[in-house]
């Protein structure tokens, strides 16, 4: 799936609208925030603390968003080093546990191949938020799945000529063709609160790590999304 000419476009302009206004949006909702805390022992005498739960999740969801806008505006120059996968795999694997773990989700890795073998020049931080992006849209595929079966995301690394290839399987719902198709489309989404970001940045950083993306879904069954970055000289 290429990334098209218009989508690109998108993301620029999103980039510089986002980081224009993010920073107007963000002094007013801290100053909200400030206030809200100072009236939650009112609306706790009231007996309306779920107001103040209420609003101060609803700010912290638009703060998010504004994260993730001013994320895809950031300069696409990465900051490269030589790591190997295996590693930062296995960070992720660490990260994402706990989370998985409350969702009844098991996330396995498994690795073909010496990890020394498998080192790549990327900036740590960008590749770890496109796999932590999947990880996550693969949780939320699970937990879509409404006949009960165990959750699975597998993490599966492996050498592919002179590519690494990160393939990140999951059990969850899958994806029909029109979703396929516009999976890297800035802004689409399918859930309730959903940014439709995350996989279209997630593209762009990869490609400016000159790697590639590929997807294979099935519906009812799951999706598989694979990562290929270039070796490391
Ligand atoms: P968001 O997660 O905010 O919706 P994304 O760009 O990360 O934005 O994903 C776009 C859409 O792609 C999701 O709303 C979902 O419909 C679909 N999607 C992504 N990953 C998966 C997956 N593993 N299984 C099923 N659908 C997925």
């Amino acid at each position: 799936i290429e990334q098209t000419a218009l989508q690109n476009d998108k993301l620029a302009i999103l980039g510089r609208i986002s980081a224009g206004i993010a920073h107007e949006i963000r002094n007013p909702l801290t100053s909200i925030r400030g206030f809200i805390q100072l009236l939650r022992p009112f609306l706790v005498q009231l007996g309306k603390e779920e107001y103040a739960r209420i609003i101060l999740a609803e700010i912290d969801r638009a703060n998010d968003i504004i994260y993730e806008f001013l994320n895809s505006s950031k300069p696409s120059a990465p900051m490269k080093q030589n790591i190997s996968i295996v590693d930062l795999i296995k960070e992720i694997v660490l990260l994402a546990d706990s989370e998985a773990l409350m969702r009844n989700c098991q996330i396995n890795m498994e690795t073909f191949g010496n990890s020394d073998d498998l080192r790549v020049s990327v900036d740590v931080k960008q590749v770890k938020q496109v796999i932590l992006n999947i990880v996550k849209n693969a949780l939320d595929a699970i937990e879509e799945v409404k006949e009960h079966r165990r959750g699975c995301i597998d993490l599966v690394t492996r050498l592919d000529g002179r590519y690494v290839e990160i393939m990140i399987r999951d059990n969850g719902k899958g994806m029909d063709r029109a979703t396929l198709n516009r999976l890297f489309d800035p802004f689409f989404t399918t859930k309730e609160s959903g940014t439709g970001l995350g996989l279209s940045v997630s593209y762009r950083i990869i490609r400016n790590h000159n790697g590639f993306v590929r997807v294979d879904s099935e519906v009812d069954m799951g999706t598989s999304f694979l990562i290929y970055l270039p070796l490391a000289d």
